[in-house]
């Protein structure tokens, strides 16, 4: 047995003796009784009894080693703002901004929801909220407003925090007006304040008088004042974040508090091997886990700084990322593949134009990772370029080489190996029997889930159990919703989603939001939207209309229209994120005789592959219709 196996093992079998030793790693302000309490499966309370606070690891914890250093490092590669602040500037934003949410009521177990761009008071306002003991619930910016009405209404937040606007590709995207939109759709569910970070990009945004609140008065009006740290129970929530499934209400996935720091903690030293006082650069956004856990919450509670960077990879030049390494020396990167495909069709000189010698290791996450992208970022960089496989839900990596423990090898388009903590199987989907090697199953988790994954949806424990533990009626086992397959040396390869959720440019999208908002236009009947093989975003949608009018089908330019007017009302609804590539409009789908849309089948004709088992088919004619429109 490896040293890694064995280290599994011991965290599978013993996770009390395990856990125990690495929450260590964390200040406790009061210990914990119990490491692990597992009488109610699938739930479970990691460090029972204990208190701590996300905040005061992140911020204070450091001040007495570390107060000068940097902890924020931060560049926009859009409005040309590069400012680092240290362990003592971050710890007196945060601070002053979370007694600012304290004079507006915001209180332990209250909900902030925050809808922002990359700038460093997003952060700041995270950090103060778990600082409260308040729970934030981060809307990636790039959602428009009917997606953060939905997340309004189901978090019911006391405080919404946004700016005036933010900036991709040097064009200003306004996010003021969109959360006064959404806030009309929430209805009684609207936040009762909204704080707005005026960076002076959108032309003055409406504050509606007794709601709408400036940052920088408040901040002048709070300069000297100072939240104190709000210590709460390890499992009291952190926050929500939501994600897409096969229904069209987004969950809100709740982390804990003491496991998440925990998790994220050891993951710095067996995963990333991120020292304190180095830099740490993770190019995704905080609307995202990743953004959650590794631009936030890791680095600063392992005491590195971390490089918070807002722009496109490419602008001003695609060098851009490889000169931030080089000037900050940041020794751990963390990116997605799409953004990758995107520099690896660049000049590679732009590579070979800095010293990128600092850089130990490349962690790629959130979709698979070709092996032509992983190839050729391995070789120019030459050193371990490593794929991390996980989800919103665990909030860390399930699958990975896990380098800080036992440096193995990687496999090209293989994540690698179960992680510590997580009692990973590849499990038949109908008979629930692990699959032999090579053969193809569900990726499941035996529980309990290690500490750090996600303890409920969100006011909904009925749901987390169907969701999430209802694969076999008679055990309660995780279900990850991932196809995959194993070699005879135990790694793992990722075949796709077991449901209908789509991944496009590492972004989740769940298929029946894209429906409903298609569907929200008026001239569309029906429709079905798949996710279709894209070489660079991995998968894009795209939509299959049937139109109350058929006759619009006979005239092109009607036709042409109608397809960017449908497009236009998905952006409007979700965001351009979830547009459709295409909207082909059909006079059928294919269905079963029950009446189910056979969605496999038009994925599969839209890749130009053979539609697969077709004898529950209802009538040919929807079928025949998808391929003449794919092929059109
Ligand atoms: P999200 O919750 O948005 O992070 O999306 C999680 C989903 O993205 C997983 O269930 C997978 O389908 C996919 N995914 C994440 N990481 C990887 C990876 N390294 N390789 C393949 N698929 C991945």
């Amino acid at each position: 047995m490896s040293d890694y196996q064995e280290f599994h093992r011991r965290s599978i079998e013993q996770p009390e003796a395990f856990w125990g030793a690495e929450a260590a790693r964390i200040h406790w302000h009061k210990p914990y009784t119990q490491v692990l309490q597992y009488d109610n499966p699938p739930f479970r309370q990691w460090f029972a009894g204990g208190e701590t606070n996300l905040c005061y690891n992140a911020v204070d914890r450091h001040l007495a080693e570390r107060a000068e250093q940097a902890a924020l490092i931060y560049v926009s590669s859009e409005t040309g703002v590069e400012q680092s602040y240290t362990y003592r500037q971050l710890y007196e934003e945060v601070s002053r901004f979370a007694a600012i949410m304290q004079a507006q009521g915001v209180g332990k177990g209250d909900r902030v929801l925050i809808y922002m761009p990359m700038i460093p008071e997003a952060i700041f306002a995270m950090l103060a909220t778990v600082r409260l003991g308040a729970i934030h619930s981060v809307v990636f910016g790039g959602f428009a407003s009917a997606s953060l009405a939905t997340r309004i209404e189901d978090a019911a937040p006391k405080l919404l925090i946004t700016a005036d606007a933010g900036m991709r590709g040097g064009k200003v995207i306004a996010y003021k007006s969109l959360v006064d939109e959404a806030m009309e759709l929430a209805g009684s569910a609207a936040a009762d304040k909204v704080i707005l970070v005026n960076r002076g990009l959108a032309e003055a945004p409406m504050m509606k008088p007794g709601r709408d609140l400036d940052y920088a008065t408040l901040r002048e009006q709070h300069w000297n004042d100072r939240a104190e740290v709000e210590w709460v129970e390890s499992n009291h929530p952190s926050y929500i974040l939501y994600t897409s499934g096969t229904t069209g209400k987004p969950k809100g996935v709740q982390r804990d508090t003491g496991g998440y720091a925990v998790a994220l903690a050891s993951t710095m030293e067996y995963i990333y091997g991120g020292k304190p006082g180095e830099t740490y650069f993770s190019t995704s956004d905080i609307g995202w886990v990743v953004g959650h856990s590794y631009i936030v919450y890791a680095p600063l509670i392992s005491g590195m700084a971390t490089l918070v960077y807002e722009g496109l990879p490419i602008r001003p030049d695609p060098g851009i990322w490889w000169q931030l390494v080089e000037k900050y020396r940041a020794t751990v990167m963390f990116s997605a593949p799409t953004a990758l495909r995107v520099l690896k069709k660049q000049d590679p000189e732009w590579l070979h134009k800095y010293d990128l010698s600092s850089l130990r290791a490349l962690f790629l996450a959130g979709e698979p990772l070709d092996e032509p992208t992983a190839e050729w970022i391995s070789s120019e960089l030459k050193i371990p370029v490593l794929d991390n496989y996980w989800q919103t839900e665990t909030g860390w990596p399930m699958l990975t080489v896990c380098n800080g423990v036992q440096p193995l090898p990687t496999k090209l388009g293989s994540p690698g190996l179960p992680v510590y903590g997580y009692n990973v199987k590849l499990l038949n989907e109908t008979t629930g029997e692990e699959v032999p090697v090579g053969e193809k199953g569900v990726i499941a988790v035996i529980p309990p889930l290690p500490p750090g994954c996600m303890s409920t949806v969100w006011r909904q424990d009925e749901r987390f159990i169907s969701t999430y533990f209802s694969l076999f009626q008679d055990r309660k086992v995780y279900s990850s919703f991932d196809w995959g397959i194993r070699d005879a040396d135990g790694y793992f390869t990722i075949l796709g989603r077991t449901d209908d959720v789509i991944n496009v440019a590492g972004h989740r999208l769940g298929t029946r939001e894209i429906e409903e908002a298609v569907s929200g236009h008026a001239a569309i009947a029906e429709v079905a939207v798949v996710g279709v093989h894209d070489t660079l975003k991995g998968q894009v949608p795209q939509a299959f209309a049937v139109l109350r009018d058929p006759s619009v089908l006979k005239d092109p330019e009607k036709k042409a229209a109608l397809e960017k007017e449908v497009i236009a009302k998905v952006a409007s609804q979700l965001g351009a994120i979830a547009n459709p590539a295409r909207v082909y409009f059909v006079n059928q789908l294919p269905k079963t005789r029950s009446g189910k849309v056979l969605r496999r089948s038009i994925q599969a004709l839209a890749e130009g592959r053979d539609p697969g088992d077709l004898t529950t088919l209802d009538d040919p004619t929807g079928l025949e219709q998808v391929r003449e429109a794919v092929q059109s």
